[in-house]
């Protein structure tokens, strides 16, 4: 059957590469997945199933069962002081979902969306998808990949619409200031832009930082939707649960435009959801201290390696060192690092320009299976 002509000329990704080589070792130490190693909390599954016994299998409301929004919004109140009410939410499958519904909401064709590199790939499809252009905006390490304003005013253009912003950041695991947030405001509201936060990683935070909430700037919860999930906090990536807080406008256009096609979200799932987010606030510290444990073993690993420097990890479960010292660009280490050692990471390069020098690892193994591959990596390493 012939495929659409976007198709003949689309190749798969640096990561889907990756991805696709990996599944054929099977004695591969993976690092190069972006989901938690935990199964979903016994306690969390029976909420779930409850919802099924309890006769919760029709049709669920469009914007998502209140109690899940509700959940939503008090964990959001609970944890970063955010206030929202549950009509300024939307549930969505996976946190994935967002950036669709949301550039389907927003943009008319050409409008232009700042992407900052290194950046969660899906993104860019998903501008391209919904008829907007994609402007890659060039970070550096020393700033934490948050964007310079130098470079978005540099990047701006009267079809400039919006920003996405991902702090913690995959593939970084970086998180910026407090200040260059309060700069990136300034801007969005100088330039009238709207702002996508995938905050979804706010429950990793380590070294002592806390997690800075972007629509909690004045001014900003009018300009924001504020994305997020509990597929990384509560360890629920197979539930497909996601949710965003947004201008009640853009959340009723998001439901329409989510109505056509998925005529709601699991229900079973949004049942488990809501539990989780009412009762898990332990589990999720703990399961964040046993990250930021894993981070702290890795990263001293890496930075005792000839031709690697690691900084240390702020957020999200993600190091991002600097390979340069290797000889080898991102590509080239990636895949003698799999070819020779069998240690599965990610091409820095993969997630846009910025990131050509660096590899992406996944501290989402058991610190037994982390050691090990850091045993193989470091002698890969020594080699060269
Ligand atoms: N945003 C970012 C930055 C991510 O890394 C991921 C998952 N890798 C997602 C969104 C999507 O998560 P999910 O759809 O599982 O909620």
């Amino acid at each position: 059957m012939e495929l659409a002509k976007k198709f003949s000329v689309q190749k798969p990704s640096g990561m889907i590469r990756v991805f696709q080589a990996i599944e054929k070792m099977p004695d591969v130490l993976n690092l190069s997945i972006g989901e938690p190693d935990f199964v979903t909390e016994p306690d969390i599954v029976d909420a779930g199933a409850k919802g099924a016994k309890e006769g919760f299998t029709h049709y669920p409301p469009l914007q998502g069962f209140l109690e899940t929004r509700e959940a939503a919004c008090a964990y959001w109140e609970r944890h970063h002081g955010f206030k929202a009410s549950p009509d300024e939410v939307c549930i969505s499958v996976g946190g994935l979902h967002i950036p669709w519904l949301a550039f389907g909401a927003l943009l008319n064709p050409g409008d232009e969306i700042m992407l900052i590199e290194p950046y969660f790939t899906p993104y860019e499809a998903q501008i391209r998808g919904n008829g907007g252009v994609p402007v890659a905006i060039k970070t550096r390490e020393e700033n934490n990949f948050a964007p310079a304003i130098e470079d978005l005013r540099a990047a701006w253009s009267p079809k400039t619409r919006g920003i996405i912003l991902n702090f913690p950041g995959n593939p970084s695991g970086r998180i910026a200031t407090l200040k260059q947030l309060e700069e990136i405001a300034s801007f969005v509201e100088e330039k009238d832009m709207f702002v996508l936060s995938d905050e979804i990683y706010e429950s990793m935070i380590f070294n002592g930082k806390k997690h800075i909430c972007f629509a909690n700037i004045p001014g900003m919860k009018e300009r924001t939707l504020l994305a997020s999930g509990v597929s990384k906090s509560h360890c629920m990536t197979g539930w497909r649960i996601g949710y965003v807080f947004a201008p009640k406008n853009v959340i009723n256009t998001m439901c329409v435009l989510s109505s056509v096609q998925t005529y709601g979200v699991n229900t079973l799932s949004q049942k488990a959801a809501a539990y989780a987010m009412n009762t898990q606030d332990e589990k999720v510290k703990e399961r964040a201290k046993i990250f930021g444990e894993r981070m702290k073993a890795v990263e001293a690993r890496l930075n005792a390696m000839k031709g690697v420097k690691c900084h240390s990890a702020e957020g999200a479960f993600y190091l991002f060192p600097d390979i340069t010292g290797t000889g080898l660009t991102s590509e080239e280490f990636t895949w003698k690092l799999l070819d020779e050692a069998h240690v599965g990471v990610l091409p820095g390069s993969a997630f846009g320009q910025s990131g050509e020098g660096y590899i992406r690892i996944a501290c989402t193994l058991s610190m037994e299976n982390l050691m090990k591959s850091m045993d193989k990596m470091e002698e890969f390493c020594k080699s060269r």
